[in-house]
């Protein structure tokens, strides 16, 4: 391991020398004088002095090598349409779009909504955005209106792009209503809204003054040149709201230079993605992996995009891997719980396609538990690595470097350290370090690497607050996780700070009780959340897909299966571990970036109101969960 040790080191030890040697990975239109400054911790200053522009670093460096490769490959399996557009094609797309926004008034440093479904135009607005230097805000599609105004609040645009609607699961969903409600609700809505027709809403009425269709104005401006502005490395390139697993939203706020460069060298030493060669991420532009490794990243590298719009069971489960054999892609991204979802489908959809172009399955956004690393590594016969990271950090924090050197792969382990993060496992009690095999707090001292977070969205006080005064004794960086790191190094996340349970002053993870859970053969997926217990404090309580449901069907098939349960739980943990019960459902309640909300399971179990719902993927997951209980 010397190869990727020695390569961390030096990125901690020589920070300078090792980030000036990444940041010719990108163009600079003037040169940075320095590195790093950080006279104002946390706040870390990347490239100062440097200019460069996102959009440039994405298209117009590569015209003459790659004016004809193609950039953007969209799929839609929702409206069964698919197109593609080489560089020169998405460059020109991009400076049309740029000339649509620069017409409706939007100026360097304005702010700019991105309310859209997965359609080529929302990838070429984010890019636009890039090119003039306005902050572009990408709100997930089917934030309800409340939690878009809210937003509009914080970010105060001066326009919002839209379209009237998308599709689910084959299923209508107009965008434009709610477009309309939110920005009645808002204090400071923008004055334009630049509205896509997709055909959705043939009855769609535009708000005179405000509402501008999207396909008149790009009729103005076709063959539209824009050049790019120039930015100081430091200036605001996004903001993103996280998701809110865990509460109020806060605007997360990247640059331009460090976030160019962090994505660059992770596209060399991590995702092995190599220019002229095609990246599949299957997730959705409004979260922090779509913004880094469906938009930038891969075009950073030179590479061809996928964007996808449908979900990975229609119209049947071997759709992802069809589009890696049709596509020949070589990267792809995914994350644990489609896994899960594949999982309980037949398998043979994974033996179906020729899958030989892929080199790695990355997976990251939640935990991925031993057993489901196992099955899906096995069942392509291709590495997959497990990756830690987050909405702030904008790329990996944890993770394997395949292309810094090939460390064997440990199920259910993210691996290392990622070079640039100083991360420390900290001792909730006195901030000192933990020793192998001991949980702790996951923390990295600063200054947080190129491409984190710069603040959040105006209000340097709450970045501080949040996330660097959980430890009196130690300004850190927390990421609100617990992790273990083994007598290899490994390390694992065993869950949120937040997740813990107290049974009887034992100090319990859900995710460790999760996993435990699913070891149990039958065992798709599960949820553990701690319910108060007037005996214990608290008591785990576990709420599990089955793969096999024949058996269920029976009272008495379902305590069969919750007694194995329970014991496999007493065999991996001991008997402390074991839930008070397991209740089965077919379907657990997830955000729509499919992380298992389990705020909202524990508040029903403890027959507490479940607060904001407008996050949840399928309301007939929480219809399950309360009559389970029901049931007891
Ligand atoms: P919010 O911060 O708004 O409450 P969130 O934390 O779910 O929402 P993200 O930034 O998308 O929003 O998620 C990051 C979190 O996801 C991490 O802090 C961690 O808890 C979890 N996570 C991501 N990748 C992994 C992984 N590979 N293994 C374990 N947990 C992971
Ligand atoms: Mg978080």
């Amino acid at each position: 391991m010397a190869g990727y040790r020695e390569f961390h080191r030096r990125s901690i030890e020589d920070r300078d020398g090792f980030w000036a040697e990444q940041a010719k990975l990108i163009d600079w239109h003037k040169p940075f004088g320095k590195v790093l400054e950080y006279a104002r911790p946390p706040f870390a200053k990347w490239f100062v002095g440097g200019e460069t522009n996102l959009c440039h670093n994405a298209l117009d460096r590569h015209l003459a090598a790659r004016g004809e490769q193609k950039a953007l490959v969209w799929i839609s399996t929702e409206v069964n349409q698919e197109k593609s557009f080489t560089y020169r094609e998405v460059h020109a797309e991009v400076q049309r779009v740029a000339a649509m926004m620069v017409s409706l008034g939007v100026k360097k440093g304005d702010r700019v909504i991105i309310y859209m479904p997965m359609v080529p135009e929302a990838f070429f607005a984010m890019l636009a955005c890039a090119r003039i230097g306005a902050v572009h805000s990408v709100v997930f599609g089917g934030f309800a209106a409340a939690s878009l105004a809210a937003r509009i609040d914080d970010a105060r645009p001066s326009l919002m792009l839209t379209a009237d609607g998308g599709s689910r699961m084959g299923k209508t969903v107009l965008y434009k209503p709610l477009v309309d409600e939110s920005l009645r609700l808002a204090k400071n809505p923008p004055a334009k809204v630049l509205i896509l027709r997709r055909g959705f809403d043939v009855n769609m009425r535009n708000v005179a003054g405000r509402d501008v269709d999207w396909q008149e104005l790009a009729a103005q401006h076709a063959g539209a040149r824009v050049a790019c502005t120039w930015v100081e490395s430091n200036e605001p390139s996004y903001i993103l709201y996280t998701s809110g697993t865990t509460g109020q939203p806060k605007g997360v706020q990247r640059d331009v230079g460090g976030y160019a460069v962090a994505l660059a060298a992770s596209m060399k030493h991590i995702f092995c993605g190599d220019a002229g060669e095609t990246m599949f991420t299957t997730s959705d532009i409004g979260w922090v992996v779509g913004h880094s490794y469906i938009v930038y990243a891969p075009l950073l590298a030179g590479m061809t995009t996928i964007m996808y719009e449908g979900v990975p069971v229609r119209p049947d489960a071997g759709i992802w891997w069809k589009i890696v054999q049709d596509h020949r892609a070589n990267v792809m991204f995914s994350a644990p719980t489609a896994i899960r979802v594949l999982k309980k489908q037949d398998p043979a959809y994974l033996s179906k396609y020729d899958l030989s172009s892929l080199k790695h399955l990355f997976l990251a956004g939640e935990p991925l538990d031993e057993p489901t690393h196992q099955w899906i590594a096995e069942a392509l016969k291709k590495p997959v690595v497990d990756h830690y990271w987050q909405t702030e950090s904008g790329w990996p924090i944890l993770s394997a470097m395949p292309g810094v050197e090939k460390t064997p792969l440990k199920y259910g382990s993210p691996s290392f350290a990622v070079y640039g993060y100083d991360l420390r496992l900290l001792r909730e009690s006195d901030a000192s370090e933990a020793g192998a095999d001991e949980k702790a707090v996951v923390a990295i001292v600063p200054p947080l690497p190129p491409g984190c977070m710069s603040t959040v969205w105006g209000d340097d006080e709450r970045f501080v607050k949040t996330y660097f005064s959980n430890f009196s004794k130690k300004m850190v960086y927390s990421t609100f996780d617990w992790g273990i790191r083994d007598q290899d190094g490994y390390y694992f996340i065993l869950g949120r700070t937040d997740d813990v349970i107290n049974v009887a002053g034992h100090r319990l993870g859900t995710r460790e009780i999760e996993e435990a859970v699913s070891m149990h053969a039958n065992i798709a997926e599960c949820a553990v959340v701690g319910v108060a217990d007037a005996l214990k404090g608290q008591m785990p309580l576990a709420f599990a897909v089955a793969k096999d449901t024949s058996k269920l069907v029976s009272a008495e098939g379902r305590k069969h299966l919750e007694k194995e349960v329970m014991q496999t739980v007493d065999n991996q943990l001991g008997a402390i571990a074991r839930p008070r019960a397991v209740h089965f459902v077919t379907l657990l309640p997830k955000t729509r970036s499919g992380k298992t909300l389990r705020r909202l399971i524990q508040a029903l179990a403890e027959g507490r109101d479940p607060g904001d719902l407008t996050t949840i993927e399928d309301p007939g997951a929480l219809e399950q969960i309360r009559n389970s209980l029901k049931e007891g």
